[in-house]
């Protein structure tokens, strides 16, 4: 088969590493990185450390509105996938990369595959909510990570061409964490850390790491309550470790709003990186989709600064260790003095490091082999 694959930001490089090597092994692939992320720590960096091929084309479409992106984004992609006429289109997640690259293809009449379809947080609100609903009705394929997602598109009576095939990210979660099970990764980040954040001191379950990059939270009044939230759990002897995405700092700076000293601010990490982070600490506490999940497989607590998620499974399978908090802090204070207590934070973290053992999803291959067996009947 020929087939383009479109991706643009730092989860979409991450779940195409994934599936790129089994899909280059047997077929043939355009692959376009739309440049929805421009930032080398959100985009090029991955294309290295995650051995990803160089992109085919780079669109190149830099920062603008969600509409000017997404028109960038169908403007350029156009003409390529015309002259390539793949047999099929990939698209990943709920980006506007995901939502242009699924527009181009309906109006090619190209056959679609969408990459982790049918999750829902009911919230139209959310930019993301609203471009997996339009890519998700207009996939010939979609491939559902959870039982969830799968119910979720059959209430929206998407039932054709639907297969359950689990999480691509947690393939390489489980082939990565191995990597970085051994403490003593945390002496070379704290060493490559030493620039930005001088003096921090990385020992396991001896930190708080925090990642907060959702639209909902760069309006001024969210801003303001996360940066007290993340204040009020940090302290001298835990801080937190806040691995902070470009467009949040940008909104802090604009609104002018300060992290308190014991929030150390550190550039986004490479993924290696991000997911030792998260093993080695007390807790996560984040907004991502991705980051929310990796806390669940390695066991990590995790508080969610949302007031909804689309991984239900993530939170009803973790006893308790993930709680979808908002940006309560008396939530997070109660929630972090039960399941990371400083008291035993640095024992229960040794121990959640040596027992780790994640198996992979399969779902890189489960994707290739429902592409290889044709259009859905
Ligand atoms: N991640 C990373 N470096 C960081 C923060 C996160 O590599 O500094 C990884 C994280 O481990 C996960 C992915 O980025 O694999 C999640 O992406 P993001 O939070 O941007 O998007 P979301 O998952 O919310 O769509």
């Amino acid at each position: 088969m020929r087939l383009a694959s479109v991706v643009g930001t730092r989860p979409q490089l991450i779940k195409a590493a994934v599936l790129q090597p089994i899909l280059r092994a047997r077929h043939e692939e355009l692959f376009i990185d739309t440049g929805q992320h421009y930032d080398d720590a959100l985009a090029g960096a991955f294309i290295n450390e995650l051995d990803l091929v160089p992109p085919d084309h780079q669109l190149g479409v830099g920062r603008g509105s969600a509409t000017e992106q997404t028109a960038a984004i169908l403007a350029r992609l156009e003409p390529i996938l015309s002259t390539y006429r793949p047999d099929l289109v990939i698209v990943y997640g709920d980006t506007n990369s995901t939502l242009a690259g699924a527009i181009v293809a309906a109006q090619l009449q190209l056959p679609l595959a969408h990459v982790e379809a049918g999750l829902r947080s009911f919230d139209r609100r959310m930019p993301e909510e609203v471009n997996r609903l339009i890519v998700d009705h207009l996939s010939t394929w979609a491939f559902a990570p959870t039982a969830t997602a799968v119910d979720n598109l059959a209430a929206e009576g998407i039932t054709q061409g639907v297969t359950l095939v689990g999480d691509l990210m947690q393939d390489l979660a489980a082939r990565m964490s191995v990597e970085v099970r051994d403490p003593a990764v945390l002496a070379q980040i704290e060493a490559r850390l030493a620039d930005q954040a001088p003096g921090l001191r990385l020992r396991p379950g001896g930190y708080l790491l925090a990642t907060v990059h959702r639209a909902e939270n760069r309006e001024p009044a969210a801003l303001r309550a996360w940066a007290d939230l993340l204040a009020s759990v940090a302290s001298g002897t835990r801080p937190v470790v806040l691995a902070l995405h470009p467009g949040t700092q940008a909104a802090l700076t604009a609104a002018g709003i300060p992290l308190a000293p014991a929030i150390r601010v550190v550039q986004p990490q490479g993924y290696r990186t991000a997911l030792a982070l998260q093993l080695h600490a007390a807790a996560v506490l984040t907004d991502s989709g991705g980051v929310q999940r990796e806390a669940a497989w390695l066991g990590v607590p995790c508080l969610v600064l949302r007031s909804t998620t689309e991984w239900l499974e993530a939170v009803a399978d973790s006893d308790g260790r993930m709680v979808v908090i908002g940006l309560d802090q008396n939530r997070a204070i109660e929630a972090l003095a039960r399941l990371a207590p400083e008291s035993s934070a640095a024992a229960d973290s040794a121990q959640r490091a040596a027992s780790l053992r994640l198996a992979p999803a399969g779902a890189a291959a489960a994707i290739v082999d429902r592409l290889e067996a044709g259009l859905p009947a």
